[in-house]
């Protein structure tokens, strides 16, 4: 088996199939957990308030158990459950994506009016027609930990990792995959392909439904940084007018992480994304800190340019390949993907030695976008 791509995904499918016994060797073009892909910038969001599709619940429910057995094997620390506040006003997808999730699943959850969030944690001033939920299982994951931990169990486990290796082309014919890669020819039953925002570059069926869109990560510290430290401040998303916000408690020197989930400019070229910061990269965060954060003043500390590969719907693709049963894929992880890579890894095993998976991952299938692709 291979596997092509080692980032937040691949790493995850490595660790799987090479527990379950598979002979199995990943290549990555890069080093191991870098910064030129989607899996960097020290923390991801793990949660249960699941707004954007409630069929994500067993799935994240799935997540969960399988980082936490991960930090057993590795005896690392992965996932921090710091609880998260989400606000917005009641009419946005936020907030009715939510209540249709917690009306769905039975799952651990506070409603609260603005001003009840605001008395629980002052350091927040949240717009007075807001509703908010508490999720207090929600946290984050160490992103760049959680893609080496996985990879070093991985080998632990017999795995072979190829890295600064460019897999230039694969074909499939006769039940086997050929991989050529910029160092050598290689030959397995089955392949699995976790590019990443790559994705349209090594599956060209990819193309018609998936873009790729700039993302910048921010660090702010604080001259009173003890407001916004873990254990005094939770995570969050917050929905406004302009955007939608999202971050993190202060976790070391380098401050509160924060970005916009929304937005974004279309990266037409992964290999050539603009990693520097501009003046309109900052504009709606400062905005945003300024209204909610009274008194923080912010100084940065450190910047991060990151890339989503966004689906057509927002939901993930998972599935085997429509002309070749041996060839497995997932992408278009649309931005919240990071929370399910250990699950995804346990799937793409699943799809790779018995063709089939116990989790519910049909409304993720590759035929949604049959009509997509024919337009
Ligand atoms: C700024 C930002 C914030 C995010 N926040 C969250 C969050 O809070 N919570 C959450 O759940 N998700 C979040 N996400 C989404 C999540 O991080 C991604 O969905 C996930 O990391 C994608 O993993 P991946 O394996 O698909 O891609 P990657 O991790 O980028 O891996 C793809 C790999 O394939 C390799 N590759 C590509 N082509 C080749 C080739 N030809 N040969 C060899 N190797 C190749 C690349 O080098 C790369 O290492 C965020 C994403 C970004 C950018």
């Amino acid at each position: 088996m291979i596997v092509l791509g080692l980032g937040g995904m691949g790493s995850a499918a490595l660790y799987h199939l090479a527990k379950r016994g598979a002979r199995i060797c990943g290549v990555e073009r890069l080093g191991v957990a870098h910064d030129r892909g989607s899996s960097h910038g020290s923390l991801r969001m793990i949660r249960k308030a699941y707004f954007e599709h409630p069929d994500y619940i067993p799935l994240v429910e799935r997540a969960y158990e399988l980082w936490r057995a991960l930090e057993v094997e590795s005896g690392k620390s992965l996932l921090t459950e710091c609880g998260l506040l989400l606000s917005g006003r009641p009419d946005f997808t936020l907030i009715r994506g939510l209540e249709e999730c917690y009306g769905q699943h039975d799952l651990p959850h506070e409603r609260l009016t603005a001003g009840e969030a605001m008395r629980r944690y002052p350091q927040f001033r949240l717009p007075e027609d807001h509703a908010a939920f508490w999720d207090p299982v929600g946290g984050y994951l160490r992103v760049e930990e959680c893609v080496a931990t996985h990879l070093a169990l991985a080998q632990l486990h017999g795995a072979d990792v190829l890295a600064h290796e460019d897999v230039l082309s694969w074909s499939s014919a006769d039940d086997l995959v050929t991989v050529t890669t910029d160092q050598r020819t290689l030959q397995a039953k089955c392949l699995v392909l976790t590019a990443g925002a790559w994705m349209g570059a090594v599956f060209a069926e990819l193309r018609a439904p998936f873009r790729v869109l700039r993302k910048v990560q921010l660090w702010y510290d604080s001259p009173n940084r003890a407001r916004y430290e873990a254990g005094a401040f939770p995570g969050f998303y917050v929905d406004t007018d302009y955007g939608g916000f999202y971050g993190f408690p202060a976790v070391d020197e380098t401050g509160m992480k924060i970005a916009e989930h929304t937005g974004g400019e279309e990266v037409s070229n992964p290999d050539e994304l603009d990693r520097g910061l501009h003046s309109q990269d900052e504009a709606k965060i400062l905005k945003f800190l300024g209204e909610t954060f009274l008194g923080m003043q912010p100084r940065r500390t450190k910047f991060s340019a990151c890339m989503y590969s966004m689906s057509a719907d927002g939901n993930f693709i998972v599935d085997r390949h429509a002309r070749f049963a041996n060839v497995v894929l997932a992408g278009g992880f649309s931005g919240h993907g990071f929370k399910f890579a250990s699950v995804i890894g346990e799937i793409l095993t699943d799809l790779a030695l018995e063709g089939r998976t116990r989790h519910p991952v049909e409304f993720l299938g590759l035929s949604r976008f049959a009509n997509h692709a024919a337009r």
